[in-house]
């Protein structure tokens, strides 16, 4: 039973947190049984003036990218065609994939992330590869290959049959593990066929499992999807095909009209904010008035590699700038909402995201200087100092990666 003295920072709220000074965690097995003002209780370890909070939440990540990092050679279609398939091919590769699977747990694990929905390349072994690593690790995930059956190189391809059975395979394989999920993927509109995803969207909606995809990125691309499709609008061609639901991600949403927002809203999808890919790629600004004034269920995600860090703190403060350049200057308390518990929740892992009593205890500890001191200036230098240093400790369901 580790009893932990800390400074502790916790989530309550969307625009609410705890703040300790000197504040203690007990953990016992997988549990946070106790939390609160440090009150004398005989410690194990006094991680003073460390600073303890909630794991993060990446909603939105792609473990065959992890190795192009920083590739600039935007916007999105030349960058898939130029820096990403090239990449995404090599993961045909077992060998290949499992020294990535390597890298990009031990990067995940020393961002502090605990949680993420990420995406995999096409090969259903990669994926396997990814999936034993993050079992070893402990790490906490919803994983799926992408599926695409079109409009990428050849070896990229899938057809339908054979990607689904793969991924029912996979998901089989995996149905009862206690960390790990496996979703349905496909890609985005311009990479499936109609058909593909209609069967994808059986097979989820068959089994209750997660669906994410990509959705109104770049406006060349929302152009391509609204000719092919014949759709008066992107989701439509979602719509028409089964895969809009509660239980869907949907990440960029730059360019959605009112409309749209109205129709993700009352399917109660969840939408995955990258905010610094947006920029990156030069996608454009996410209008995040739309759905906070909708209450859409949000998620920030990395989008590594379009985003260029892992790190969920830094994906709040690209989220702050992406406020303001829309108009909406956003509570730094919000950010972490979205980043912890509120993302963990949308993702429909509700014991996770914050430092309370009867929640699992998926924990980062933050290396803090004494001199920075009080609620406000505490979060601000864990949301906004750019230089601030990687976490120093990680601990899913109580124990230590
Ligand atoms: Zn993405």
């Amino acid at each position: 039973m580790p009893v932990f003295r800390a400074r502790v920072l916790s989530p309550v709220g969307p625009r609410e947190i705890d703040y300790w000074e000197d504040g203690v965690v007990v953990v016992e097995d997988q549990w946070i049984t106790e939390v609160g003002p440090y009150d004398g209780l005989p410690i194990d370890e006094d991680l003073r003036p460390g600073l303890l909070t909630p794991g993060f939440v990446d909603g939105h990540v792609h473990f065959p990218q992890a190795r192009i990092v920083g590739a600039a050679s935007g916007p999105l279609l030349r960058w898939l065609e130029r820096s990403v398939f090239p990449e995404e091919a090599r993961f045909a590769d077992v060998e290949y994939a499992s020294a990535v699977a390597r890298e990009f747990c031990d990067a995940l694990a020393r961002a502090g992330t605990t949680l993420a929905l990420i995406y995999g390349s096409v090969h259903a072994e990669a994926c396997q590869c990814l999936l034993e690593e993050l079992d070893r690790r402990g790490l906490r995930a919803i994983v799926g290959p992408v599926l695409m059956d079109q409009g990428a190189p050849p070896e990229l391809l899938r057809p339908k049959e054979r990607a689904l059975a793969d991924l029912a395979a996979l998901e089989e394989r995996w149905r009862d593990h206690p960390r790990l999920k496996i979703a349905v993927i496909p890609r985005f509109a311009l990479s499936c066929s109609e058909e593909m995803m209609r069967a994808a969207a059986a097979l989820a909606s068959e089994r209750g499992l997660w669906v994410s995809t990509h959705i109104s990125e770049n406006l060349e691309e929302c152009q391509l999807t609204r000719d092919r499709f014949s759709a008066p609008d992107y989701l439509e061609v979602y719509e028409r095909v089964g895969l809009i639901h509660e239980r869907t991600v949907l990440a960029h949403c730059i360019h959605l009209s009112a409309g749209e927002w109205d129709r993700v809203a009352g399917a109660g999808s969840v939408v995955a904010h990258c905010p610094d890919s947006n920029a990156f790629l030069g996608s454009g600004s996410m209008p995040i008035a739309e759905a906070l004034s909708r209450e859409v269920p949000l998620t920030l995600g990395s989008d590594v590699a379009a985003g260029r860090s892992l790190r969920i703190p830094t994906a709040m403060a690209y989220a702050h700038d992406n406020g303001l350049r829309t108009n909406e200057r956003l509570d730094p308390r919000q950010l972490l909402w979205w980043g912890t518990r509120g993302g963990a929740q949308a993702l429909g892992h509700d014991q996770v995201g914050a430092l309370r009593v009867g929640m699992v205890a998926d924990m980062v500890l933050h290396a803090l200087p004494e001199r920075i001191q009080g609620e406000e200036a505490v979060l601000a230098s864990l949301l906004f100092d750019g230089d601030r240093p990687a976490p120093l400790r990680t601990w899913v369901g109580g124990r230590e990666l």
